[in-house]
C-alpha cells in the first residue's frame, strides 16, 4: 500500500502539479493532500485509512452525502445495459423534463459533461442570439476554465494568483469586461456607456468562489432590470448553487429570472455533468435547430443521468432543504460561537447548504473584503482541523458545503475540533 506522501511524489512524476485540478494540490494551505480511498455519507477516508468529515462534497455535488444507495443502485443497474450509447436514450429525455419541470426559467435543457462546458455554450449562444460580442463578468467569480472567464478569475485562479492566465489571447480577453460584486451603480455606468455591444452578463448570484458572498438586497433584481434595458442576456451561473441552496436553486431564492442558466455538480450526482437552458426562443438558436454549434460525444451519458435523476429524486423529498438549512445553521453559529470563545477575530455568511468562513470581524459583502481576510490564519486552522479529522476546502477562497448526510455528532464533532484549533491559531 501506498502512504499519501508516496502516492504524491508518484503523482508529481506524471501529472502536472500532482493533481487533476489545481486547488486539489493544497499550494495555498501549504502541506500535501491526501489520497482519498474511499467516501461514504459525510465521510472521507485516505489510504493510510485515516477519517475526516468532508466539508467538500466532491465540491459540492455530493448533497445528499457520499454514495447514497439509491444513487449507486441506478448507476450499476444503468451501467448493466451499457455505458454509452452515441444515440439518444431515455434517460436524458427524463433528466430534462426534470430539470424543466424543478426550474421555471428552463423552457429548454441541453446536457454537457462539466460546468465549464454549460458555461462557454451559454456565452457562445449568448453572443450568437444577440449578435454582440463583449461578455460581462464579476471580479472573483468563477465560470470553469474557458478562455473568456479566466479574466479576474475566482476559485483556484484567485488561490493561484493567476486570476487572469497566461495563454488566453488578448483580443479575446478585452472582450470580458469584469465588474465589481455587488456594486450596482458600477453596473449601471458600465452598462450607460457600453451597453448596447454586451451580449450577456453572467454571474454566480450567490458566489461560491471567492468563500462565500451573498448578493445584498436587491443585487440581483437591480441587475435583472439593467439587462433588459439594455437588451443584454441575463445569465445565471447555478453550478454551485443549483438544487443546493434551494430545490430552484438561487433564483428561486432570490424571486430573480435570468434568461439563461448553467448548472452542473448535483445533477450529476458525482459523475461528470454540466447542463444550460433557459428561455426557448434563445435555445432554439442550438444545434440542430438553429446555427450555433455545440455538441459532445458523451453528452446525456445514460449512466451520469441515472446518477443525477437517483440525486434529484432525493433532494425533491419533503423536508430536504429545511433540514439541510437547520444543519447550516447549527453548524456556522456554532463555528461562530467558538471562535467568539477563543478570541478570535471571525465572521460566517451562509446560505442552504453552503457557507463562507472569514477570517475577519467585518460581515463580508465584497471581493476586497474577501481578500483582505487574515488568509495566513486561515490556512492554519485549515491544518488544523485536518489533523483533528475534519476536512475544510484547502483554500481562503472556496465555499464550504455540508451534506444531508452530515448529522448533529458530526457537527459536534467539528465543533469540538474547531474550539481547539481556534485556540491553537496564535500559539
Ligand atoms: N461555474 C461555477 C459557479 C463553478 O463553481 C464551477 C466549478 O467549481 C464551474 C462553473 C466549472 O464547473 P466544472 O468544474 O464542472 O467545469
Amino acid at each position: 500500500m501506498n502512504t499519501n506522501h508516496e502516492l504524491f511524489q508518484r503523482a508529481l512524476k506524471n501529472i502536472p502539479g500532482g493533481v487533476n485540478s489545481p486547488v486539489r494540490a493544497f499550494k495555498s494551505v501549504g502541506g500535501e493532500p491526501f489520497f482519498t480511498q474511499r467516501a461514504q455519507g459525510a465521510y472521507l477516508w485516505d489510504v493510510e485509512g485515516k477519517r475526516y468529515i468532508d466539508y467538500i462534497g466532491s465540491w459540492g455535488p455530493m448533497i445528499a452525502g457520499h454514495n447514497p444507495p439509491s444513487v449507486l443502485e441506478a448507476v450499476l443497474k444503468t451501467a448493466r445495459d451499457g455505458l454509452s450509447f452515441g444515440t439518444p436514450n431515455p434517460l436524458e429525455v427524463t433528466m430534462a423534463d426534470t430539470l424543466c419541470r424543478l426550474v421555471p426559467s428552463l423552457q429548454m435543457v441541453r446536457m454537457v459533461n462539466s460546468g465549464t462546458e454549460a458555461t462557454m455554450a451559454a456565452i457562445r449562444l449568448a453572443r450568437g442570439f444577440t449578435s454582440r460580442e463583449k461578455i460581462i463578468k464579476f471580479e472573483g467569480c468563477y465560470h470553469g476554465h474557458g478562455d473568456a472567464f479566466l479574466v479576474k478569475a475566482g476559485s483556484g485562479a484567485l488561490t493561484l494568483g493567476v486570476p487572469n492566465s497566461p495563454g488566453v489571447p488578448k483580443e479575446l480577453a478585452d472582450l470580458t469586461l469584469t465588474l465589481p460584486y455587488n456594486d450596482l451603480d458600477a453596473a449601471k455606468d458600465l452598462f450607460a456607456k457600453i451597453g448596447d455591444e454586451v451580449a450577456c452578463v453572467i454571474i454566480e448570484p450567490i458566489a461560491g468562489n471567492m468563500n462565500c458572498i451573498l448578493p445584498r438586497d436587491g443585487y440581483l433584481q437591480g441587475l435583472r432590470d439593467l439587462c433588459t434595458q439594455h437588451g443584454i442576456l441575463l445569465v445565471f451561473d447555478e453550478v454551485m448553487t443549483g438544487f443546493r441552496v434551494a430545490l430552484g436553486g438561487a433564483q428561486q431564492l432570490y424571486g430573480v429570472t435570468p434568461d439563461l442558466s448553467t448548472f452542473g455538480k448535483i445533477i450529476g450526482g458525482g459523475m461528470p455533468v454540466g447542463a444550460y437552458g433557459g428561455r426557448r426562443d434563445i435555445m432554439e438558436k442550438i444545434a440542430p435547430s438553429g446555427p450555433v454549434y455545440q455538441a459532445g460525444t458523451l453528452s446525456g451519458n445514460p449512466v451520469a443521468m441515472a446518477a443525477g435523476l437517483a440525486t434529484l429524486a432525493l433532494v425533491e423529498q419533503p423536508g430536504f432543504y429545511d433540514e439541510l438549512h437547520r444543519k447550516t445553521r447549527l453548524l456556522t453559529d456554532g463555528l461562530l460561537a467558538v471562535a467568539t470563545d477563543a478570541g478570535v477575530p471571525f465572521s460566517i455568511t451562509r446560505t442552504c447548504g453552503m457557507f463562507g468562513l472569514f477570517f475577519t470581524s467585518e460581515h463580508v459583502e465584497t471581493y476586497q473584503q474577501a481578500t483582505a481576510c487574515d488568509i495566513p490564519a486561515f490556512n492554519r486552522f485549515f491544518h488544523g482541523m485536518l489533523a483533528r479529522g475534519v476536512y475544510l476546502a484547502p483554500s481562503a477562497f472556496e465555499a464550504g458545503f455540508i451534506s444531508a448526510a452530515h448529522d448533529e455528532n458530526d457537527i459536534a464533532d467539528t465543533l469540538t475540533a474547531a474550539s481547539s484549533a481556534f485556540k491553537n491559531l496564535f500559539k
